[in-house]
């Protein structure tokens, strides 16, 4: 059984795992953009860090609402990871990828 990323206990149809998967994985970014030097308090950390949050909110409502999947929410989901990874250059817990519908 997967559990809604966003902490409110709610099983995860199977359909949404992907999204499921992708709102936990920007969660991590956060964190560990957090976790950097600095602490995310440079501007283009926060700017991401704010970003990253409004997505995880959308993200977790398509997974509450189960509605149709929103194909420009998903566009920018994967690019939100995608300047991360660019700018931290690592792929995160190795995890990447398994997002893939
Ligand atoms: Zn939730």
């Amino acid at each position: 059984m997967t559990e809604c990323f966003c902490g409110c206990g709610r099983e995860v149809g199977f359909r949404w795992r992907p999204v499921n998967t992708r709102g936990r994985q920007i969660q991590e970014t956060v964190a560990e953009v957090r976790a950097a030097p600095g602490g995310g308090r440079r501007p283009p950390d926060r700017e991401y860090i704010q970003e990253a949050n409004r997505a995880c909110a959308r993200l977790a409502a398509s997974i509450h609402e189960q509605g149709p999947a929103d194909k420009q929410l998903e566009a920018e989901t994967r690019e939100l990871l995608r300047a991360h990874k660019r700018r931290f250059g690592k792929p995160l817990l190795g995890r990447w990828g398994i997002s893939r519908r």
